[in-house]
This record gives C-alpha cells, structure tokens and sequence, in this order.
C-alpha cells in the first residue's frame, strides 16, 4: 500500500480519532493479527466465534501502526491513548477504505475475474500473460472474498500496473459488492457451473450473480464471457452495461471471438491452435468484437484438460486487449505455475500415476475432470475416486446419481467413490455401466483409509487415477496415502 497518514485513512473510511494521532504512518492493512507486520493498519473483524479486538493490544505490541476499532466495544484502559479509528463496523470500513484507495491508484488497470470454476487458473494464467511485459500483482492464493478482495487492492501500490483480482461468491449481492470496490476495467466470467445452487436456487440465478461483476465495471471497460453458455449470453441481454462497454465471448464452440482448434491435450498439458472466431454479435446494444487478425498461432500450456484451453482463451483475449504480443503470451502461458492441488500428477505406488485434483468438486468441475481422464491415452487402467460435492442444495442425491451416470465405460474403467452422497454417485456409474458394470470396479467405501488401503493392492503401472471431491472430504488424503518418492 502507498503510505497514508492515519488522518488520510481515517477520512477514507469515516472515521473518527484522536487528533494526537493524525500523522501515525500507515502502509498496510491485515486482519491476522499474528501475521501483523510494522506500519499495518490492523483490522478487528467480528465473528461468531472470534473478536477481534481482543487482539488490537497485541497487534499495536506487534508493530501495528494503528487499529480500527468497533464503536460499542468499550476501550480497555491501556489503549486509551492508543492510535485506533472508531468505525460503526470494522468489516465495512476496510471494504469503504480499499473503494477509496481504487480510486485514488488512478494509472493502474484492473482485471477482475469471476465464475463457478476456473477463477484462480484463470487469474494465474491472466497474470503470467500479463507478467511478461507489465508490473503485474495478483490476488494472493484464493483470497477471493469479501475481507481477501479488499486486502489484496490494499496491497497494491505505484509500482502496479495491472492488478488482477479474483472475485468469488456464495450469495446474490456478495460479486457486486466485490467489483464495486475492485472497479475493474477487464472483467472475465470464466464459466457458469452448479456450485452454490443453494443459496442461488437455479442456474439462471448463478448467471445472473456472476453478471453482477458488471455493475462495477468501468466505462468503456472490457467484459469477456464465455460463450459457451446460453444462460450468460441470455442474462447479458437484460444486464445493464456501462458506457461504452465491449463484449467479447470466449470458448470451446465455434461463434465466439476466442477459440480453440485441434486441441492436443495430455494427462499433463494441452496444446491448441488459436482460432479467431471473427464473430460479430449485438448483445444488448454492444457490438461482440470481431476478428482483428487472423494469425493461426499455437499455445502450449503445462496444465491438462478442455477447461484449462477455455481459461487459457481468456488469457490470450486478456494479453491481446493489452498489446501483448502472441510471442510473449505464449511465453507466459508455457511457464505458468499453479496453486496446487489442481489435477497435479503425483507419482503413486507401483508406478501408476495420480491426477489430484482434491481442491474441490461440483458437478460442472467434476465432469470436466472426467473429460480430461477420458482425452488420455496409453494407460493401462484408468480409475476415478470420488468424494462427495458439499453444498449442492436439496437436489444434491441426484446431482450425485447424475454425475455417476455421467461415466461411461469409455471414460473410466472402475470407480471408487467414499462419503454419504458418494452411495448415489456409484449407483449412477452402475446405472452407465449396465451388463458391463458387473466387470468393473465400482466400488463404495465408507471410509478413505479402507478406499486407499483397497487401492493400494490393485495398482499396476501404468494405471492413472484421478482424485477429486469437495474441500470438506480431505481427499488428498487418499492422494498422500499413495503417493511414492
Ligand atoms: P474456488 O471457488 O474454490 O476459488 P476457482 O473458481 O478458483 O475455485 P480453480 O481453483 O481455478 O477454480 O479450479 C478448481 C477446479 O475447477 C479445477 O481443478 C478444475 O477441476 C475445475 N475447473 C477449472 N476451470 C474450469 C472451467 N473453465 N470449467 C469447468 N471446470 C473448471
Ligand atoms: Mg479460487
């Protein structure tokens, strides 16, 4: 953060102090109070279970510069004279003090991404396009939400050119929150998937959350959607669009301005050609750009699967918006590294291979990682093991018998599965499999240890085996109990 006076982020974000402090120096802010370091603005945040301003004391001990403070928390003794700006509530104050702070960064560009799946891969790609010609900061890990996103614009300081901001939700209201704040002049709807169906009730109403991105957008700004989904490009119809905004669609199917053709995708990476896709659309009174050249390039990147191609079009869409030539956005995308636990080979016993892909499930994810099994080749064996997807709403058994239904012979040859729903997820594999399920292994479990142990027994060489289940079901845990070297 660029250094302000407590008199400066006070008059940011409404508060009030003691005079005395005014000219404190401030050049971050955190919420952690034991990752406070020297010159932070500490924010207390309350929670259910937690308050943070039993820890202001320590933090200010800590090198914090200055503390929000709650109004209606009484002020122990010994902070009497300390520097703390009094707020009505501590969480919207650090939300007002990062939408002031936007504001005032005014050279830097902001590219905000949202979606069910593929934010974080995306925001990695985008960033390791951008960060071959530009001074490029990115939202650190999946500080995503509405206390990450604030902190993460508050890291930003004159050196950032680009920031790119990962925007994730579970309710209506929480993305137009988060772009109103971030502001961002590039935003990218990476897909629409089925998580969060409870809060949001049906697909329409995830569309229709993630188009919230749009109400932030800045005039004249760029919004790449992909086009692969009728209920975005439906939604866009009655989404209300800043001055002068340009739509451009991204994706796998012919018609978008951004595709992909003749993919060659491995257990590790993909390759593709980029297609220009020279689609003029009107949407909602916006023209969908056209085909600017028509340069026939190919883009490796070192992560696998069709979904990591549609992210990786964005990407490319992004590096071109910004004059970033196809040479060095290839270079970018063939160097990218990811967070982890996102299909990363692991070596397992008895020389087969795991794709662990443990970071989380929901049916869209789930299919697009079966996708993925199935676009390999040369294995002996190919094995799924599935935990449970969390928080799928009142339709969760029959997502779970659909996505089970969704293996075919040809995707897999046996599927575990392990956890409560997990039971509807195999009788839908065994529904799929018809006669040839009584071959096949698809098995239950009920708990990981006895799947792993089962498992361990029957891997060959060449078998490949991909993980995958919702963050609650710790299905790494299989991954580590298999893991070699
Ligand atoms: P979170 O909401 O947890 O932050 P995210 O949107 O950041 O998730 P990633 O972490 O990038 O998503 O990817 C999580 C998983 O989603 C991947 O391992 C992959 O299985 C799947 N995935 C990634 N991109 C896509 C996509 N474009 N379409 C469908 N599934 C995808
Ligand atoms: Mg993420």
């Amino acid at each position: 953060m660029i250094r302000r006076t407590l008199e400066q982020i006070g008059g940011m974000c409404k508060a009030e102090w003691n005079p005395a402090a005014s000219a404190v120096a401030i050049t971050g802010a955190g919420t952690d109070s034991r990752k406070i370091t020297a010159g932070q603005l500490f924010v207390p945040l309350v929670g259910d279970k937690f308050d943070g301003h039993d820890y202001v004391a320590q933090a200010l001990k800590d090198g914090a510069a200055a503390a929000l403070w709650q109004r209606g928390h009484a002020i122990p003794p010994e902070l009497a004279d300390a520097p703390l700006l009094l707020v009505d509530d501590t969480l919207a104050a650090l939300q007002a003090l990062a939408s002031v702070y936007r504001t005032e960064l005014a050279g830097l560009r902001v590219v905000g991404i949202t979606g069910s799946n593929g934010k974080t891969t995306t925001k990695d790609m985008v960033a390791a396009v951008l960060g071959t010609s530009l001074r490029v900061h990115k939202t650190a890990g999946n500080l995503n939400n509405h206390i990450g996103l604030p902190l993460m614009v508050l890291e930003l300081d004159e050196q950032t050119e680009v920031a790119v901001l990962e925007m994730g939700m579970s309710g209506f209201g929480e993305i137009e929150l988060l772009t109103q704040i971030a502001k961002p002049d590039v935003a990218i709807i990476t897909n629409i998937g089925d998580a969060h169906m409870l809060q949001l009730g049906s697909r329409e109403g995830i569309a229709k959350a993630k188009l919230e991105i749009v109400s932030g957008l800045q005039p004249g700004g760029l919004l790449l959607y992909n086009g692969d989904e009728p209920l975005l490009v439906a939604g866009l119809g009655t989404t209300a669009l800043p001055a002068g905004a340009r739509l451009e669609a991204f994706g796998l199917m012919d018609g978008n301005r951004w595709t992909a053709a003749n993919m060659n995708i491995d257990a590790v990476s993909a390759a593709f050609e980029l297609k220009d896709g020279g689609a003029r659309a009107q949407v909602n009174g916006a023209v969908t750009e056209a085909a600017e050249t028509a340069e026939a390039a190919i883009y490796a990147i070192p992560v696998p699967g069709k979904h990591n191609v549609s992210n990786a079009l964005a990407a490319i869409a992004i590096g071109h918006h910004f004059g970033i030539s196809g040479e060095r956005i290839r270079q970018g995308l063939s160097s990218l590294q990811l967070t982890g636990m996102r299909i990363q080979p692991v070596k397992a016993f008895n020389g087969a291979m795991i794709l662990n892909d443990a970071y989380n499930a929901n049916p869209t994810a789930v299919r697009a990682a079966i996708d993925l099994l199935e676009s390999v080749s040369g294995f002996r064996k190919k094995w799924i093991v599935l935990g449970d997807m969390l928080e799928l709403g009142p339709d969760e058994e029959q997502l779970h018998y659909d996505t089970g239904a969704f293996i075919t012979p040809a995707k897999a040859d046996a599927v575990l599965t392990c956890g409560q729903l997990s039971r509807h997820t195999s009788h839908g594999v065994k529904s799929s499999f018809g006669a040839a399920a009584d071959a096949a292994d698809i098995i239950h479990f009920e708990e990981k240890e006895k799947l792993a142990e089962w498992l361990k027994q029957q891997l060959q060489p060449a078998d490949i085996v991909l993980v995958k289940g919702s963050r609650g079901m710790r299905m790494e845990q299989i991954v580590q109990a298999l893991e070699v070297g």
